[in-house]
C-alpha cells in the first residue's frame, strides 16, 4: 500500500524518520510516496502548497505528516488552484487541511504508567472541528492600526458535520459519552449555533451520554477531575488548544497524536508544532507521530498491527529505561524508535 509522507520541517524529518521504521517494521509493504510541501515545492511549482502535491493526496488518500512551522503575526498563504481561483489560509497545515476537505480531527490523549503521574489513567479523546472556526484568515484593520477584527465561521451543516461524525466515533470506539465544549454564554451567535446543533444531533444518539460544558470549566475539570471526560466535541480553536493541554497532563507534547479526516484523504499528524527549539538535535520525542501512525492503521483496517505498535510504545515508556528529554529520560530519537522496534518484534 502506497502512503503519502510529508516531511514537515523542525523536527518534522526526525519524527517522521522514525514513524516510517516503526511501521516498516510491521512488515505490512507500505510504500512511502513523498510530497513535496512549503520550501522544496516553492522550487518545484512555484507555490507552497500546489496543486500537484494536493492532487497526489487525493489520489493516495493516506499520508503522515510531520508539523510545518508557521511565521507569527505573518502566517498567511495565498493559495492558487488549477482553474484560476484562490484562497487565502492561515497556513500551510491549514491550506492542506481545508483543500483536502478534512474537516475531523481526532486527538486521544490517555496517560502512561509511570510516566503520566496523577493522569495515568486518562483517557480523553478530542474531537476539534478543522475547517470552520476562527482561523480563518479573514482579519481587517480598523481605523488604521487603532483595532482590528477576526471573522469565527461556524455553520450549521459544519457543526451537524462534526457533531455526528463524534456521535459516531464514540459507538465505533465503544466509548460512553460525548462532551460539547464551548462558550456559547458569550459567543452566543457562532457558539451558540454550535451547541445547538450539537444538542439536536445528541437526540439521535440515545445510546451515548451527552453534555456540554463552557471552555473555561473544560480546561479546569480536564486538569481537576478527567475521568469525568470520555470524547469531547468542540471548535476549531478550542480543539487546538484543550488537545495542548490534554498532551501536557499526560506528560509532554511529544505523546500528542491526531489525524485530519475528511471523504477524501486522511493526514496523520501530531497535535504539536514544528518545535524549532530542539530541531536538528535528534532528541525530538517520536511518539505523537507514532501513535498517529497507529490511528493510521486503524482506519486502514489493520487494528491487530495498530494494537501491537499501541502496546510496544506505551511498554517502552513504562519501563522507562529508553525514554527522551521531554519525559525526564536521556534517550535520543533513534534510541527510543530502536527500542520501540525490538519490543515489536518481541510481540
Ligand atoms: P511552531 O512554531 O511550529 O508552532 P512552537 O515551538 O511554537 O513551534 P511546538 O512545536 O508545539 O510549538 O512546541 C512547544 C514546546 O513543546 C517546545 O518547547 C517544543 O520543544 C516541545 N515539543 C513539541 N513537540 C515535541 C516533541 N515531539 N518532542 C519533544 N518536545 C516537543
Amino acid at each position: 500500500m502506497k502512503i503519502g509522507i510529508l516531511e514537515g520541517n523542525g523536527i518534522g524529518p526526525e519524527i517522521v524518520a522514525a514513524t516510517k521504521k516503526v511501521l516498516e517494521a510491521c512488515d505490512l509493504g507500505f510504500e512511502w510516496v513523498h510530497v513535496p510541501i512549503a520550501q522544496e515545492a516553492v522550487e518545484l511549482y512555484g507555490t507552497e502548497v500546489p496543486e500537484q502535491s494536493l492532487d497526489l493526496l487525493r489520489e493516495l488518500k493516506v499520508a503522515i505528516k510531520g508539523p510545518m512551522s508557521v511565521e507569527k503575526m505573518k502566517g498567511r498563504i495565498l493559495l492558487t488552484r488549477k482553474d484560476g481561483t484562490s484562497h487565502i489560509y492561515p497556513s500551510n497545515n491549514n491550506a492542506i487541511r481545508q483543500e483536502l476537505n478534512c474537516f475531523a480531527c481526532p486527538r486521544p490523549a490517555r496517560g502512561i504508567p509511570g510516566i503520566s503521574g496523577r493522569y495515568e489513567n486518562m483517557d480523553v479523546v478530542i474531537i476539534r472541528e478543522i475547517s470552520e472556526g476562527i482561523y480563518s484568515a479573514i482579519e481587517h484593520r480598523i481605523q488604521g492600526d487603532l483595532a482590528s477584527e477576526a471573522v469565527k465561521l461556524i455553520t450549521r451543516a459544519g457543526a451537524e458535520r462534526i457533531c455526528r461524525w463524534a456521535f459516531e466515533y464514540a459507538i465505533q470506539n465503544h466509548r460512553r459519552k460525548v462532551t460539547c465544549s464551548h462558550k456559547a454564554n458569550a459567543i452566543s451567535l457562532t457558539d451558540g449555533l454550535f451547541l445547538e446543533t450539537f444538542r439536536r444531533v445528541a437526540k439521535d444518539y440515545p445510546e451515548i451520554e451527552s453534555e456540554d460544558l463552557m471552555v473555561d470549566a473544560t480546561a479546569y475539570y480536564l486538569v481537576k477531575d478527567p475521568k469525568r471526560f470520555d470524547v469531547i466535541v468542540t471548535m476549531n480553536q478550542y480543539g487546538d488548544i484543550l488537545s495542548d493541554l490534554c498532551a501536557g497532563l499526560i506528560g509532554s507534547l511529544g505523546l500528542g497524536a491526531g489525524a485530519n479526516i475528511g471523504q477524501e484523504c486522511a493526514i496523520f499528524e501530531a497535535c504539536h508544532g514544528s518545535a524549532p527549539d530542539i530541531a536538528g538535535r535528534g532528541i525530538a520525542n517520536p511518539t505523537s507521530l507514532i501513535l498517529s501512525a497507529v490511528m493510521l492503521l486503524r482506519h486502514i483496517g489493520r487494528p491487530d498491527m495498530a494494537d501491537k505498535v499501541e502496546q510496544a510504545v506505551r511498554a517502552v515508556l513504562t519501563e522507562g529505561r529508553t525514554i527522551t528529554r521531554d519525559l525526564g529520560g536521556t534517550a535520543t530519537t533513534e534510541e527510543f524508535t530502536g527500542a520501540i522496534i525490538d519490543k515489536l518484534r518481541l510481540s
